[in-house]
């Protein structure tokens, strides 16, 4: 007989963070977002329950690998580095990193970060191009300060700890709507891929949710999600 690692199995595990809005958020007892709806519609499309996995955003890629979780969507960027540890389906939206300052603040671009502090998202594309060597584009490990999640970072900001942060834009956006007296910079940034991440070993549900997926953009789903929580 075939066996297979999704046989019998009515549930798809889905590993997130859920301080990433419009992505995933916590909104009173539930989980929101883009990824959370995305999710759902493949779920539903696969005959599936959805369950969410909540965790940091660095235990995820570690969750698939060992199989805690069968499918990640997180604002992932697809990565040279990640893809060593797991596969990504096709993308399903871009992101950008940018900059968020105080609005009084004298930076106006990303060459006036590298004698600064910088806050980021541990284990994020931001923390990783600001870690590196000011050879490779970032500023070095000295000048930068990883936090738990994006909030916090943000929090630092505020309090003056950290002089900048480096987020994707999305997320960038929502923290400046609910925070007073921070803007977000335009900056030269590239755009990155966002895709789900699966474990290398599990092929039949890479190409069961790529087919979906396939199918609910051409229906106009993926992009009807988008539409509802990012306006433009
Ligand atoms: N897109 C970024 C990354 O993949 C941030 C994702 C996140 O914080 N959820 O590293």
């Amino acid at each position: 007989a075939e066996e297979s690692q999704n046989a019998g199995k009515d549930t798809l595990v889905m590993a997130t963070n859920a301080t990433f809005p419009p992505y995933e958020y916590v909104d009173g007892e539930e989980y929101k977002g883009i990824d959370i709806e995305i999710s759902q519609a493949i779920a539903d499309d696969l005959g599936m329950k959805l369950q969410v996995d909540d965790m940091d955003f660095d235990s995820i890629i570690p969750a698939i690998t060992t199989g805690k979780a069968d499918m990640s969507l997180a604002g992932m960027t697809v990565t040279e580095d990640r893809k060593k540890n797991v596969n990504f389906s096709d993308s399903y939206a871009t992101g950008v990193q940018v900059i968020i300052v105080p609005e009084d603040s004298d930076i106006t671009g990303p060459d006036d970060l590298s004698d600064k502090l910088i806050g980021v998202q541990q284990g994020t594309t931001g923390d990783i191009y600001c870690s590196d060597t000011p050879e490779n584009g970032g500023y070095g490990e000295d000048h930068v300060v990883a936090y738990q999640n994006g909030a916090s970072a943000v929090q630092a900001l505020k309090t003056g700890k950290v002089d900048a942060v480096v987020i994707d834009n999305e997320p960038a956006k929502a923290f400046v709507a609910e925070n007073e007296g921070l803007k977000i910079l335009d900056t030269e940034y590239i755009t990155e891929d966002y895709a789900i991440a699966i474990a290398k070993d599990n092929t039949e549900l890479l190409d069961k949710v790529n087919a979906s997926l396939a199918k609910l953009k051409a229906d106009g789903t993926v992009q009807s999600i988008i539409d509802k929580y990012i306006k433009a």
